[in-house]
């Protein structure tokens, strides 16, 4: 147990909660009542960890970058999550979902989408372990994302526009929870990130705790100790981020950084820096930081990158920034575009436009010539081609 554990109600210090509606408690209940159990089973962690290994390729990599060390005059190193399998780390949490949802007795599986990215990770893993799935994406999504919805349909997914609001990412969830209303029996609400009502924050952040535990591990190999003293990473929801700190969170030496997207800038209106510019107050039924107007409407975040490009932030980071345990940057498009040309040109290395922004926050820290520092490279950036011809080509 670490001090930075959920509550068994379901809560970071003041953050987190489930407040949901009446009629979807009994389903949150369900989950929350078996969740830690079947993660603990021997049947779920069998089936798991070989899945990790022998289909997802972990332990994913861990690159020292010469060049960026030599830039930033400390030890950077790259955990490299774009070399998972579909090219992200969603993977991990997708799988571990999936395989709950069987051993809770579901064969449907729904999830939301908005950029795709978690769309296509659920449909990748509902393919492989034979469950029915059913993809909610704003109807303006469907458009702006194509390959992604290509890829969802191709691996047997039914992907159903939501036609609500702005047709985006809300109200696709607001789709997804309907749905998981009527259909409490059979199926399985797959949640994306560290984000919703309890206990998906916790779950989300275990399932990816496995990318800290083999950063441990890797650095000491490289390094002769697991502990470095930064590890870096970019929050949209904050799962790769939770899952790259996990492991860290009782060494209070090491230095937690979380990158928000600042999008044309913190002070310009247009931003998804939900900590930085949010306030609090609940979202998807959780107690966190989001952006909002004074009377309480969500405001459309705006970023470059898709998958940051979210109102909200996960309960426990808001909880880790309020106790000072984390240090949370931010990056505007034009400094993640740099920072992916920088790596790609120094490492062969191409980056998502997220992963991009933990990799432009390492110029605005004051490193010492010994520090150890783990850079998460959340995905690849082979979906974020068309932007990156426009803008830097
Ligand atoms: C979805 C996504 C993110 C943002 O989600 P988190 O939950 O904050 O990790 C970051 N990087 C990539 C590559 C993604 O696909």
């Amino acid at each position: 147990m670490s001090k930075y554990s959920v509550s068994e109600q379901g809560f970071y210090g003041r953050f987190g909660g489930a407040w949901v509606p009446e009629m979807l408690y009994p389903n949150v209940e369900n989950l929350r009542q078996n969740y830690l159990k079947i993660l603990a089973s021997d049947e779920f962690q069998t089936t798991y960890t070989s899945l990790m290994k022998d289909y997802v390729g972990r332990p994913t990599p861990l690159t020292y970058s010469q060049k960026l060390s030599d830039l930033y005059h400390a030890h950077i190193y790259l955990k490299r999550e774009d070399l998972a399998h579909t090219g992200a780390h969603k993977i991990n949490n997708a799988i571990g979902q999936v395989i709950m949802a069987k051993m809770m007795g579901k064969d449907r599986i729904i999830a939301e989408t908005g950029a795709g990215q978690h769309g296509v990770a659920t449909a990748t893993a509902c393919a492989l372990l034979d469950v029915k799935c059913v993809v909610y994406m704003g109807a303006l999504d469907i458009e702006r994302q194509a390959p992604n919805v290509a890829r969802m349909k191709m691996l047997g997914a039914e992907v159903v526009a939501a036609t609500s609001g702005n047709c985006t990412l809300k109200d696709a969830t607001n789709e997804a929870l309907r749905d998981w209303i009527s259909n409490p029996e059979d199926t399985f609400y797959v949640i994306g990130s560290v984000v919703g009502p309890h206990p998906y924050p916790d779950l989300v952040a275990r399932l990816q705790s496995i990318i800290s535990q083999e950063t441990r591990l890797q650095l000491k190999e490289h390094t002769g100790s697991e502990l470095p003293n930064y590890v870096v990473a970019c929050i949209g929801g904050g799962s790769n981020a939770a899952g790259s700190f996990y492991h860290f969170l009782d060494d209070e030496s090491v230095n937690l950084v979380a990158v928000e997207a600042a999008g044309l800038g913190l002070d310009s209106g247009e931003t998804a820096a939900s900590i930085a510019r949010g306030t609090e107050g609940i979202i998807h039924g959780s107690r966190t930081m989001l952006m909002q107007t004074d009377d309480g409407q969500i405001t459309e975040p705006y970023s470059i990158s898709a998958g940051l490009d979210y109102p909200g932030v996960g309960p426990l980071h808001s909880y880790l920034h309020s106790c000072g345990r984390a240090t949370v940057l931010s990056a505007t498009d034009q400094e993640a575009l740099d920072a992916a040309r920088l790596l790609t040109r120094s490492e062969g290395i191409i980056p998502a436009l997220e992963s991009a922004h933990a990799l432009a926050a390492l110029p605005k820290l004051s490193f010492r010539p010994d520090d150890v520092v783990a850079v998460t490279v959340s995905g690849r950036g082979d979906k974020d081609m068309q932007t990156y011809m426009n803008r830097l080509m």
